[in-house]
């Protein structure tokens, strides 16, 4: 069967001929792949930073953010039918007996680094016609949000990022007790960093969960970013035109921070004007670049000053897995359009290599593995 390979040795990528998984435990869950995202670690792993193919294989079959339907399942597997839609999380526990975080299923908090990923590290992904997984690995995904289905993965990240961020302002009356446990933001202002897709779906979490929301991106309006994020009534600044003390002029006390660029130099200058209170959160990777001067001081003076709290957050549960669910299905009832306009490109398995080593516009670019027509 067809799949997309990367080569470290050689430095290729290339579709390949892979052989066809079956199934050989009970458990086990095969799918034929409908879509696979692309996102910035992909082209870490096109480009050679990172990414490490499963031990004796000279190749890692890519992709880990997938929407795929079953096509069989094994004897013991109970809540998963043929015909079901299913996202596959990407984190698998590492081996080691003394790993609490893996031992308990928490396999996102992997404390001796020896985990694998589906698509990224020691582990095949999802860039290939069919796969076979255990059950337990898989979250079905109602009919409805087949058209958006993919945009599972990547929501998982903003996803992860609140259930860290309403259990840690658990410590301070940051909630109004007033409001319902969906609006639980209300009252509250939200900076985003970064307009791409995990900024993007990290807005609408936000706007969702009732917080006054606010994007800071590089590029200058009208741009279609820009257009998209009004479109769910967050207002966009850009870095360009707004420097970072008008933006908190404009804004008032930032109570929360999702950092979803990857840009340290930004981080660093919005970090500086961070609310009383407040909790900022990384969740992108930079690339690594020349070391940059921060006031270091008054970033402490800050932290303490003010009660702030800054975490990072890397990956995510099958509760994770299952709230970006639930929330494609409420972005999907209250803004049908903006949600499907994340996407802005499907491409065929053939032109995969092109689009992973390529610098594709766009949003969210998909790897599509059938031609026929999306509901709707
Ligand atoms: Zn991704
Ligand atoms: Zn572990």
């Amino acid at each position: 069967m067809k799949a997309i390979a990367v080569f470290p040795e050689t430095h290729e990528v290339k579709l390949i001929d892979h052989e066809e998984p079956e199934i050989t435990t009970p458990a086990q869950v095969k799918l034929r792949m409908l879509e696979v995202g692309v996102c910035g670690t992909d082209r870490k792993i096109t480009s050679f930073q990172f990414g490490t193919p499963p031990a004796g294989s000279e190749y890692l079959v890519i992709g880990h953010e997938s929407l795929g339907e079953v096509v069989e399942v094994g004897p013991e597997v109970r809540d998963i039918k043929p015909g079901d839609l299913v996202v596959t999380t990407v984190r698998r526990p590492c081996p080691h007996e003394y790993c609490r975080a893996c031992r308990m299923g928490h396999q996102d908090f992997c404390f001796t680094g020896d985990f694998t990923e589906c698509g990224i590290k020691e582990a095949h992904g999802f860039m290939t016609e069919f796969v076979v997984d255990e059950g337990r690995h898989m979250n079905v995904v109602p009919r409805e949000l087949r058209d958006v289905g993919v945009l599972t993965e990547p929501l998982t990240v903003a996803e992860k990022a609140m259930a860290q961020v309403w259990q840690i302002q658990q410590r301070l009356p940051w909630i109004d007790p007033n409001t319902s446990a969906q609006m639980r933001g209300k009252g509250l202002k939200a900076m985003v960093l970064g307009a791409g897709p995990v900024g993007q779906l990290g807005t609408m979490v936000l706007v969702a969960a009732g917080f006054e929301t606010y994007i800071y991106s590089r590029s200058k309006v009208p741009n279609p970013k820009a257009d998209l994020v009004e479109a769910i009534g967050a207002t966009y600044f850009s870095e360009e035109t707004t420097p970072v003390e008008q933006l908190a002029e404009q804004v008032g006390n930032i109570d929360l921070v999702f950092e979803a660029a990857g840009a340290s130099q930004i981080a660093f200058d919005v970090m500086r004007v961070l609310g009383t209170n407040a909790i900022f959160v990384f969740a992108g990777v930079p690339d690594h670049k020349a070391p940059i001067e921060v006031d270091t001081a008054l970033l402490i003076r800050d932290h303490v000053l003010k009660n702030q709290a800054v975490l990072g957050s890397v990956n995510a549960d099958s509760a994770n897995f299952e709230a970006a669910i639930r929330d494609l299905s409420v972005f999907k009832q209250r803004w049908p359009q903006a949600l499907r306009s994340l996407i802005t490109g499907y491409y065929p398995i053939e032109q995969a290599p092109q689009l992973l080593l390529g610098s594709a516009g766009g949003i969210k670019n998909v790897v599509t593995f059938t031609s026929e027509p999306l509901e709707e």
